[in-house]
């Protein structure tokens, strides 16, 4: 079993109260990777990890490409020389973050130039869809142009082969995991809630958010256990209920 981590924001800034969830210090990032190297993880982009590999390892993962990236979380990164995946939705590349409501869509995401100097160095690039849109609530042909084109995108600008997708807000179904793999990527990461099992679905890997209050001993503690955690449980009973009314929407809409 591996842990896969998704953050998404690492910033001092202090982030509305419906985003804090997914927005943390570079102080609680470093806490995190010091906490992890001293219990002796590897620390891997998920296109590096390997299921022959005996030494623990654990996957970094950042979801939504925001600006902030490259000055508060990239240094410290570096500095523990930790490989990572950032999960970039495309249509938004030098713009700003206006699928997210409130103070927070106005975040800048990444510009070109920023992804082809970050591929250059220990960050693997992956998409994060194109325009950032719930996959499972869309029909199959739509699905298969975004995927197509974000990957596209990615690989001219970049030159180099986009290997993972995360799905935007984690949705994914039967349909969108075929198309994925149709599409030619390797990989594609959901959140989970658990560790992933290596060796399983490569187009279901599990993710664990990794919450701002957690400290690096809670993150090892989260990790040795493998137990979801009260406020996870909530969270994932009331995705299926969500999940439904969401897609019975989107059939009605798109007939
Ligand atoms: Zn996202």
């Amino acid at each position: 079993m591996v842990p896969v981590l998704m953050y998404h924001e690492v910033s001092g800034r202090r982030p509305s109260s419906g985003f804090s969830r997914f927005s943390i210090t570079p102080d609680r990032l470093e806490e995190h990777l010091t906490a992890l190297v001293g219990a002796g993880f590897h620390l891997r982009s998920i296109s590096d990890l390997s299921a022959t590999d005996n030494e623990p390892q654990v996957a970094v993962t950042f979801d939504d490409a925001y600006a902030s990236f490259c000055d508060s979380a990239l240094p410290i990164l570096n500095r523990f020389k930790a490989r990572s995946t950032l999960y970039v939705p495309t249509a938004y590349v030098g713009m700003r973050a206006s699928w997210l409501r409130g103070a927070e869509s106005c975040l800048p995401i990444v510009s070109w130039q920023t992804l082809r100097d970050l591929a250059g160095q220990m960050v693997e690039v992956g998409s994060h869809g194109h325009h950032h849109d719930a996959l499972d609530s869309l029909p199959r042909a739509v699905v298969k142009e975004n995927l197509h084109r974000s990957r596209c995108l990615l690989e001219d600008s970049l030159g180099t082969q986009i290997r993972s997708l995360a799905y935007p807000f984690g949705y994914n179904d039967r349909n969108v995991r075929r198309t994925a793999e149709e599409i030619g990527f390797a990989t594609a990461v959901q959140v989970g809630y658990r560790l992933h099992r290596l060796g399983s679905d490569p187009f279901a890997i599990r993710r664990l958010l990794v919450a701002p209050g957690m400290s690096g001993k809670d993150l090892l503690a989260r990790i040795a256990s493998d137990r979801s955690t009260p406020a996870e449980i909530l969270r994932r009973s009331g995705r299926e209920p969500w999940r439904y009314s969401r897609k019975l929407l989107a059939r009605r809409r798109h007939g």
